[in-house]
């Protein structure tokens, strides 16, 4: 979905505000139409094209590491034999979502929100937006604001400043920023980094390049998993489509559960298994401990899934190898390690990560005092404390992303639907003041702690958890009720009615 030049909406008002239109701004548009059908609303996105992630991100390789059969939405079944699928196929799975459902018409291409003013006045959001494409500014209000901008900075990745890079007399590119016409066949490419992009870039160019070192500081645990799901197409074909899609997705589920409540029940146990299958795959002799045995335990940071083994068997056939190491500085040649071995390249990769930003950055405020992230507090992983009519998507990050989108957005409409039941135009979580909380996120990966300052915090209870497991959010968000002791209605915030 690319944007047309007509796009003229300035001082527009409308019932929600959707911020994105990546995986969760289009979900969420999906379930605000089919359930609020009567809700004006729009989706602002500050690039020139819908998916997000999937647009952005332009690496050689580049594809999801869950199955789609979770990774995509309930409400449409993927089709793809693959169930781990490249980048381009999720992209034209979410701009097939868009199209048949009119959602296009709904999205404002080129609208990058910079500012969004809540006035209790007249219960409205006054939202502040430049247009990436002209430069002007316009703004829009909205009775919701609905965050759905993802978690990262789209600007820049994130790259460590490293000592001598200027001396380095070949190319440096982060994955985040792929030139279109980087040419790496025959080249010796050293990529930094252990995570996911890492071990989807090393496969990736091995072929072409005339060898490929992954650099790593620590190792990361690699899970082989087969790119396709042969239960999956089976149950597709006997059941159909949409019986076959669903009943994948349970499978998933329970799966992606199962594997994750095992290995924080289990983490030695679950050690030694993926030792077990990073060996069986590894030549003979290979430093597995070295190289692909973390400090941490299983899911203290996400697992890296490798589709169909292919990083091990890059590695295997010679055109790939890992380096376990630290980087002392870049040289003119390559990089120089701590252990005193020098790599040499000609293009250098810097897998090092994304900048973690929370809600695009945009800056908030209410009544005209600026939101301070780190003072507010998650309320139903979905709202933050003291922020009226306002609700953002975080997924899932120990299984697929999207499986939050439905009961989140379902509790969304829900809440919209109950505040015109009873004739209420605000609606804001309150935190007690002396609540105990602790940081939005548990994972100790380096992107999360570089940032988790800054983000909202949430309480070590109840609806003020940041909830990361789905059979929970099926039964709070989708089958609990929308009215709580902490959630507060009003016709004006003047007029305060507590409902509980
Ligand atoms: C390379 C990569 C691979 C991944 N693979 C997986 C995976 O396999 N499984 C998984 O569960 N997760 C994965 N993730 C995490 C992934 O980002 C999410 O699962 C999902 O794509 C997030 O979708 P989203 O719509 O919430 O955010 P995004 O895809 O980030 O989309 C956010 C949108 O909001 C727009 N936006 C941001 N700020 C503003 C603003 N101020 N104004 C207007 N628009 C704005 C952006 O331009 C963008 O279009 C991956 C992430 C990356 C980077």
């Amino acid at each position: 979905m690319i944007a047309t030049p007509t796009d003229q909406n300035a001082n527009e008002h409308l019932d929600v505000l959707i911020i994105g239109a990546g995986i969760s701004g289009i979900g969420a548009a999906y379930y605000l139409q089919t359930e609020q059908p009567a809700k004006s609303y729009a989706i602002l996105e500050a690039r020139g094209a819908s998916g997000g992630t999937w647009d952005l991100f332009r690496y050689p390789g580049i594809r999801s590491d869950s199955d789609l059969h979770t990774f995509g939405y309930e409400f449409k079944p993927w089709e793809d034999e693959d169930a781990i699928a490249s980048g381009d196929k999720i992209l034209a799975y979410l701009r097939e979502t868009v199209t048949e459902n009119g959602i296009d018409r709904h999205i404002r291409f080129n609208h990058k929100v910079l500012g969004a003013a809540w006035s209790s006045e007249d219960a409205r959001w006054h939202v502040d937006v430049e247009r990436a494409d002209t430069g002007e500014r316009v703004t829009f209000s909205a009775n919701w604001l609905f965050s759905a901008s993802g978690y990262y900075r789209y600007d820049e990745g994130f790259t460590p400043a490293f000592e001598g890079a200027e001396s380095f007399g070949g190319q440096i590119v982060h994955p985040q920023h792929w030139p279109e016409d980087l040419d790496y066949r025959g080249k010796r490419v050293v990529v930094i980094g252990s995570g996911a992009t890492a071990v989807t870039l090393v496969p990736a160019m091995a072929d072409d390049a005339a060898h490929v070192t992954m650099l790593q500081r620590s190792p990361t645990y690699i899970m082989p998993v087969p790119a396709q799901d042969s239960i999956a197409n089976a149950l597709k074909k006997v059941l159909g489509k949409k019986r076959g899609y669903a009943l994948t997705r349970r499978k998933n589920m329970v799966k992606q559960r199962a594997v994750y409540s095992l290995c924080q029940r289990y983490p030695r146990a679950a050690r030694r298994v993926i030792r077990f299958m990073n060996t069986r795959q590894l030549p003979e002799g290979f430093a597995v401990d070295e190289h692909f045995n973390p400090s941490y335990n299983p899911w203290d940071q996400r697992l890296c899934a490798v589709p169909n083994a292919d990083l091990f068997k890059a590695i295997k056939n010679g055109k790939a190898s890992v380096v376990t190491d630290r980087i002392a500085r870049f040289t003119e040649r390559g990089i120089k390690l701590e252990s005193g071995r020098e790599l040499e390249a000609d293009i250098i990769i810097t897998a090092t990560g994304l900048n973690l930003q929370a809600f695009g950055g945009i800056a908030l405020s209410v009544d005209g005092e600026a939101v301070t992230l780190s003072d507010t507090v998650a309320f139903k992983s979905m709202m933050l404390s003291g922020v009226p009519n306002f609700a953002f998507v975080f997924g899932y990050t120990n299984s697929s992303w999207t499986l939050k989108v439905g009961p989140l957005c379902e509790h969304f409409c829900r809440i919209l639907a109950h505040m015109d039941e009873n004739g209420y135009d605000t609606c804001y979580p309150e935190a007690a003041p002396d609540m105990a909380t602790r940081p939005l996120l548990d994972l100790s990966a380096g992107y999360v702690q570089r940032a988790v300052d800054h983000l909202p915090r949430q309480g070590e209870e109840g609806p003020w958890q940041m909830v990361m497991d789905f059979r929970r959010d099926v039964e709070v968000l989708r089958n609990g009720p929308v009215t709580d002791v902490s959630l507060k209605f009003a016709t004006s915030v003047r007029e305060l009615a507590a409902v509980s």
